[in-house]
């Protein structure tokens, strides 16, 4: 039982570099993304989060389209 907590591994885990952060322009695992194509990462998520979300929502800096988290 001790395999999750090296590798994370999950069977909805999907392909490493599946996205791209467009903000840090680096290869993620994970992204918030939009439909518009817009990627960041949790990292720089978290470094703009003051300007981009609001509670449970955050806003899409290139469409303004309001994304659920
Ligand atoms: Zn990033
Ligand atoms: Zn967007």
């Amino acid at each position: 039982m001790s395999e999750i907590e090296g590798k994370k591994k999950s069977y909805r885990q999907r392909k490493i570099g599946e996205y791209r952060c467009q903000c840090c322009k680096q290869k993620q695992e994970f992204c918030w993304s939009c439909p518009c194509g817009f990627q960041i990462c949790k990292e720089c998520f978290e470094e703009n989060k003051w300007g981009m979300s609001n509670g449970p929502t955050w806003i899409c800096p290139d469409c303004e389209r309001i994304r659920m988290m």
